[in-house]
């Protein structure tokens, strides 16, 4: 176990104003916005239409492929609309609209599956993928496939309750308020594997999450602190942290024998096996110096942005800046219509007193982004050749490795914008990536309409 990586910084973590503000329900607005996409991979397909009652936890939405999770009505009601909505990523996504009727009358597969074979790995991935559990640190990685792709493949199960973004305290209050059904959760996710033992990484600056959890856990659950340090609960840094082993670059965690799920995915794993409860909600950290009652609400999925602030007591001052996730890693919202989703863990809202920006950022080759970049990467460079979009330089400078983590940004004095820069970078070579295939197929299909006409 070496409990490090390399590179990362020490912002400050900001969690005092909700770290002892227990979870508490929001109750859910007259209507919810579900969109279509909750998850990785290709959208679902809406399974209800206009006029249809739905119950809640019933299925709205589903795919066929591979790598998705079903969607489910958040509270029962009626459709009012399926039609395009602003998603929390800036684009319009098909979205069921519901009426809430106030009941929350449940939907009949809403029941437990104690009963089943729970140890059965394929039991347990249809139970998993049916009640639509994604990735819920806000990968939203599909969980049944997650499970399905690392079978025989694993030797070591790893949960993330490092929440090392500052301000977010969401997975550290699961953890204090639901530590039995976490690590039931925890339980179910090892056995899968067929392992003994999983190992659970949490930061020091949580000891009462560790000391609980510690004393509640037997033999079979590691807690493992770690040191309080960004990007920690990044998944190839929390893997080296916790065992030791590097993932390669461009590779996934099964090439070291690893799995990472997050905290709260292990209590949403839990709900659905022993509750047969879907994804319909999550705790969200509502924070930021214009919140005038920073707290944590348990939303809805589907609740709009301005429901949630609302519950915080509203802004004290206007936001110039409103981030659904961690400052570091958050999404900017442009507009508080958009819905809480799966991936939701925070809400902040700042007045930009924080803000670096100047005028003329300039590089001064300090290097001190190398040194915290926890890809080993040379941001400085990479920064150089997206503003040249000298693509291929790029890929040899390995971008497609940068994980967003913002740290080069945070540290830069130049004030660059590093991060963003290598988000488009990588945007960028995979519109090239698909230009050249979408080349080669034509010109592949033009060469076999030849060889048929001769
Ligand atoms: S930290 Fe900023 S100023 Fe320093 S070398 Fe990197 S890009 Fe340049
Ligand atoms: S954002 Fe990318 S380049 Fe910058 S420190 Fe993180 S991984 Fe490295």
């Amino acid at each position: 176990m070496s409990n490090s990586f390399f590179g990362g910084i020490h912002p400050g973590d900001a969690k005092a104003s909700t770290s002892k503000e227990a979870s508490r329900p929001l109750s859910p607005p007259s209507q919810v916005v579900i969109p279509m996409s909750l998850h990785i991979g290709p959208p679902c397909t809406p399974t209800v239409k206009v006029g249809d009652v739905v119950k809640l936890g019933q299925k709205i939405g589903d795919s066929e492929a591979p790598i998705s999770a079903p969607i489910h009505a958040s509270v029962s009601g009626k459709v009012v609309a399926v039609e395009p909505r602003l998603h929390p990523n800036g684009s319009m996504v098909m979205s069921v609209v519901i009426e809430n009727d106030g009941l929350d009358t449940p939907d009949e597969s809403i029941t437990p599956h104690d009963g089943e074979n729970l140890t059965d790995p394929e039991v347990l991935t249809a139970i998993i993928r049916e009640a639509g559990i994604v990735g819920m640190g806000g990968a939203t990685f599909p969980t049944a496939f997650k499970i399905s792709s690392g079978l025989g493949k694993v030797d070591t199960v790893i949960i993330n309750a490092a929440e090392c973004e500052p301000y977010i305290t969401s997975d550290h209050r699961t953890m204090l308020e639901h530590p039995d059904e976490v690590i039931a959760g925890i339980r179910i996710l090892t056995k899968v594997f067929g392992l003994e033992l999983a190992y659970v990484g949490i930061e020091k600056n949580k000891p009462d999450a560790i000391e609980l959890l510690s004393k509640k856990c037997g033999d079979d659950i590691k807690i493992m602190p770690l040191q309080t340090r960004y990007p920690q609960g990044a998944e190839k840094q929390l893997i080296q942290s916790i065992t030791g082993r590097e993932v390669p670059p461009g590779g996934l965690p099964a090439h070291v024998g690893c799995v990472v799920f997050n905290v709260f995915t292990a209590y949403s794993v839990y709900r659905a096996v022993h509750e047969g409860m879907p994804a319909i909600e999550r705790v969200v950290t509502v924070a930021g110096d214009c919140v005038n009652t920073p707290t944590n609400l348990i939303c809805r999925i589907g609740t709009p942005l301005e429901h949630v602030f609302e519950a915080a007591g509203g802004f004290k001052l206007p936001p110039r800046k409103v981030l659904m996730g961690g400052p570091m890693m958050g999404n900017a919202q442009f507009s508080l219509s958009a819905p809480v989703i799966k991936a939701t863990n925070a809400l902040l809202a700042f007045s930009g007193k924080e803000d670096k920006n100047v005028s003329n950022p300039t590089c001064i080759r300090c290097g001190k982004c190398s040194e915290v970049c926890p890809m080993r990467l040379v941001p400085m460079y990479m920064y150089m050749y997206e503003r040249k979009s000298d693509l291929e330089s790029l890929e040899k400078l390995h971008v497609t490795d940068c994980i967003e983590c913002g740290a080069c940004t945070y540290i830069c004095p130049g004030r660059l914008h590093l991060t963003q820069s290598f988000r488009t970078a990588k945007a960028k070579i995979n519109a090239e990536k698909a230009r050249r295939q979408a080349a080669e197929k034509a010109a592949t299909e033009k060469t076999a309409k030849e060889v048929a006409k001769v």
